[in-house]
């Protein structure tokens, strides 16, 4: 491991498993937690397949995960914000880019995770919170412009989540690939931010069926452009951009498409050509592989700049305690396993 991280052509992705508490619903209906996390960095996860297996606990299989911290339901907000992403700010206001992703099954815990809730806000409200807090500490030594803008992947489309309408056409420019025409958010302060973000979110596509509810197939991605100038020695301004990104993923249970789950329509195959395709990327970064699938989706074009190289990658696995989830939280501990 030691060797292999040494080589720079090896990106390491920085991956961490947050477990949420127990819902209220949950907990009436019954279910078992089958998830237990120790020392911040082990997870436990217990299979009860039925009511005997857990009366005889000799013979419940337990599977350990170990991943650079590991979350137990108890944790804040801030403590999660601090831990996977502060680093990440302090670099984009160097001009490096860096990327977050939220990454597990619908329900466990994403979106909180990423955006949170007024009273309890998260990832994405925190960070920038601190870029601002930060900008100020060092505004008197030159000028910085942020800028947000905030876009939906959905079924390989791309929409403004800050001025919907028409679907949005990638494009390569100088600066990489870009959406054309996509909302640039000069932003000022923290306050304006949450209440933005909300309305944002409220934009994401929601299923027919369900119409309060976002769709479990949609690519939240919130990018944050910092821009620096400042004069040097002999008065030359010298400009740098740093770009954050942080994305709510769409819900994992349909990229591993279990038996009835392949037969659906043929919607559902294509829904999760993004999030199959970060995957492949994701798994030629960690392998060293010289040519990275960027091409494949949507959201990998978009996050091209963003992804590898020297840029910090870091990976939130979210998953539920509950024992109904067993299948959807095995299959996020293992694909996060496989990102480390
Ligand atoms: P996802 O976006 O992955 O589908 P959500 O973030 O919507 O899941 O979470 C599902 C439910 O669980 C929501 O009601 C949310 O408020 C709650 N929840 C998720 N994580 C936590 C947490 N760490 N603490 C308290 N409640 C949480
Ligand atoms: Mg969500």
């Amino acid at each position: 491991d030691k060797i292999e991280s040494l080589d720079a052509s090896v990106s390491r992705i920085l991956v961490f498993v947050r477990l949420r508490p127990m819902g209220k619903k949950e907990k009436e209906n019954g279910s078992r937690c089958c998830v237990k996390i120790l020392n911040k960095r082990d997870v436990y996860l217990t299979e009860f397949t039925n009511e005997n297996d857990y009366l005889r606990l000799k013979r419940l299989r337990v599977r350990h995960f170990t991943f650079d911290s590991s979350f137990p339901e108890t944790t804040t907000q801030h403590e999660v914000y601090s831990t996977t992403t502060g680093d990440l700010v302090g670099a984009v206001l160097e001009g490096r880019n860096g990327s977050v992703f939220c990454y597990g099954a619908t329900g466990a815990g994403k979106t909180y995770t990423m955006l949170g809730t007024m009273d309890n806000p998260g990832v994405m409200v925190l960070a920038i919170k601190d870029l601002f807090a930060k900008v100020r500490q060092r505004s008197l030594d030159g000028n910085h412009v942020v800028h947000l803008s905030y876009l939906e992947v959905y079924n390989e489309t791309v929409r403004d989540l800050l001025s919907p309408g028409r679907p949005l056409i990638l494009r390569e420019d100088k600066q990489g690939i870009v959406a054309a025409g996509l909302t640039q958010y000069r932003a000022y302060s923290t306050d304006e931010v949450m209440a933005l973000l909300q309305r944002g979110n409220q934009n994401r596509t929601t299923e027919p069926t369900r119409c309060n509810e976002t769709s479990s197939r949609s690519h939240a991605i919130l990018q944050v452009i910092v821009e620096y100038k400042t004069r040097d020695a002999s008065m030359n301004i010298i400009s740098r951009v740093g770009k954050l990104s942080l994305i709510d993923l769409a819900g994992s249970e349909r990229a591993l498409a279990t038996d009835q789950r392949t037969l659906r329509s043929l919607e559902g195959a294509n829904i999760n050509k993004s999030l199959l395709a970060l995957s492949s990327c994701i798994n030629a970064l960690v392998e060293g592989k010289k040519h990275i699938p960027y091409r494949n989706s949507k959201l990998t074009q978009l996050l091209k700049d963003s992804l590898g190289g020297s840029c910090n990658t870091v990976m939130i696995a979210n998953i539920s305690p509950s024992s109904r989830s067993f299948g959807e939280t095995q299959n996020t501990l293992h694909w996060a396993d496989r990102a480390k």
